[in-house]
């Protein structure tokens, strides 16, 4: 329990935003911005906010339809490499950036 107390000051702090936005933008999945920040999540640039499951589900989806160029569902300004990461895992970004290269490079051959 105070473990969790701990994590959850800590992302509140990287996080600065206003207490009662605490929902997916996507979904409109109300959040509790004490006990459930860590099942939503801010992108890199715009800030825009998402629960990880609508996130998981996009990247999943399109990543390699767009050649790792995903945008935000709100604004459509790209996401980072970090938010791939953040959401898919380090493992998966990498298996799914080594698919988006062999792509781009079958087209180029054609
Ligand atoms: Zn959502
Ligand atoms: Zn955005």
């Amino acid at each position: 329990m105070e473990e969790e107390d701990k994590e959850n000051q800590e992302q509140l702090r990287f996080f600065p935003l206003p207490i009662d936005a605490a929902y997916c933008l996507k979904c409109k999945q109300g959040f509790d911005p004490l006990y459930e920040t860590r099942k939503l999540y801010y992108l890199q640039d715009c800030l825009h906010m998402f629960c990880k499951k609508c996130l998981a589900k996009q990247m999943n989806g399109t990543f390699l339809k767009k050649m790792g160029n995903i945008q935000c569902m709100e604004c459509s300004l790209p996401m980072h490499e970090c938010d791939y990461k953040k959401i898919m895992g380090d493992k998966r970004f990498e298996k799914l950036s080594q698919e988006v290269i062999r792509l781009m490079f079958k087209i180029v051959i054609c």
